[in-house]
C-alpha cells in the first residue's frame, strides 16, 4: 500500500496560536467560521451538511478552539450548545463523505479537541484547574508549571493474510448480522505496537504472525483513537475465536469476498474507516 498522505490544506498555525490577542483577532475576522460538537462526538449540521457559522461575541480561550486556517480563514470549534443554530448534528462518519480532504482534517481536529477538552480541566499529576494555551492545542497547570497535550489513545488495526493472500475478515458479536471487519484492539500500557498486533492476534484468532509492516494510520476521536493500521502473514490457517467478542473469523479470497458482499452475506466497513481502505487496497492487489 502506498503511503498516504492526506490533501489537506489545514495550517495549524503552531507559530501564531500562542498569541492570545492575534488568536482573538481571527475569532472576530468576518472570514472566520465556527462550528459545534456535541457530547456524544456529533457535529453541527444541516441537511447531512457540516454547519459552521461566523464567530459572534468576544473570544474566549476556554471555549472557542482554534483548530487552524483554511486559505487564510480561521476555522475555531466550541461545544455545539454554544452556538446560535438550532437542534440537528451529525456523526463525522455521515458528514465525511461529502468533505475533501481539508475539511474532514479540520472537523476530525474539532472533534478530537472538543472531545479532550471537556474531560481535560484537571491536571492529571496534580489535580488542579488548567488554562487553555495555544488557541487549544494545550492546557497549562500552575501549579506543576508544564503543559498538558491532548491524549491520544493508540489501538492497532490489522489485515491478516494467509499463504494464499487470503484476507482473515471477523464478526463481532455486538455487530449487525453479517457484518465483518479486519482484527483490531487498544495498545496496552508500556506495549510496542509490534507486541500489541502480535498479542490481538493471537487473542482474538490464535493466529501466529511471520511478518508485519505499517500501513498507514487515522485519527478516529470517538472520544480519543488514533488507528495504526498493518498488514500481516499468518503461519497456518487454524482459527480459534473467543466466541465472546469475536463470534467467528475465516479466511476470504478476493473472489469469495466479492461473491458474499454480492450476495449480502457479508458487510464491509464504511467507506470512510481505515479497514475499509485496507481492505480496499486489498481486494485490489496492492496490500502485499
Ligand atoms: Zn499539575
Amino acid at each position: 500500500m502506498e503511503p498516504w498522505v492526506p490533501d489537506s490544506r489545514l495550517d495549524r498555525v503552531l507559530a501564531g496560536r500562542a498569541d492570545v490577542p492575534a488568536v482573538a483577532a481571527w475569532w472576530a475576522d468576518p472570514t472566520s467560521r465556527v462550528f459545534g460538537v456535541d457530547d456524544q462526538s456529533f457535529v453541527t449540521a444541516t441537511d447531512g451538511e457540516l454547519r459552521s457559522e461566523r464567530p459572534r461575541g468576544g473570544y474566549v480561550p476556554e471555549r472557542h478552539l482554534l483548530v487552524g486556517l483554511v486559505d487564510q480563514a480561521a476555522w475555531f470549534v466550541a461545544e455545539a450548545s454554544d452556538l446560535s443554530g438550532q437542534g440537528e448534528t451529525a456523526s463525522l462518519r455521515e458528514l465525511a463523505t461529502g468533505l475533501d480532504e481539508t475539511m474532514a482534517d479540520v472537523v476530525t481536529t474539532g472533534v478530537a479537541l472538543v472531545n479532550w477538552h471537556r474531560v481535560a480541566p484537571h491536571c492529571g499529576q496534580c489535580g488542579a484547574i488548567t488554562q487553555v494555551r495555544e488557541g487549544g492545542h494545550q492546557r497549562w497547570c500552575p501549579v506543576c508549571e508544564r503543559p498538558r497535550f491532548p491524549r491520544t489513545d493508540p489501538a492497532v488495526i490489522v489485515a491478516v493474510l494467509d499463504a494464499d493472500d487470503r484476507l482473515l475478515l471477523a464478526h463481532q458479536r455486538v455487530w449487525d448480522t453479517g457484518r465483518v471487519s479486519i482484527l483490531a484492539g487498544f495498545v496496552e500500557a508500556g506495549e510496542s505496537l509490534e507486541q500489541a498486533v502480535h498479542r490481538e492476534i493471537a487473542e482474538e484468532s490464535d493466529l501466529t504472525l511471520t511478518s508485519l509492516a505499517y500501513v498507514g494510520s487515522q485519527p478516529w476521536p470517538f472520544p480519543r483513537s488514533l488507528m495504526l493500521g498493518f498488514v500481516a502473514r499468518a503461519q497456518g490457517t487454524e482459527i480459534t475465536v473467543d466466541g465472546e467478542e469475536i463470534e467467528w473469523a475465516r479466511f476470504f479470497s478476493r473472489e469469495e469476498l466479492a461473491a458474499a458482499v454480492a450476495a449480502g452475506e457479508v458487510k464491509l466497513p464504511a467507506s470512510v474507516s481505515i479497514a475499509s481502505r485496507i481492505i480496499a487496497e486489498w481486494r485490489a492487489g496492492r496490500l502485499a
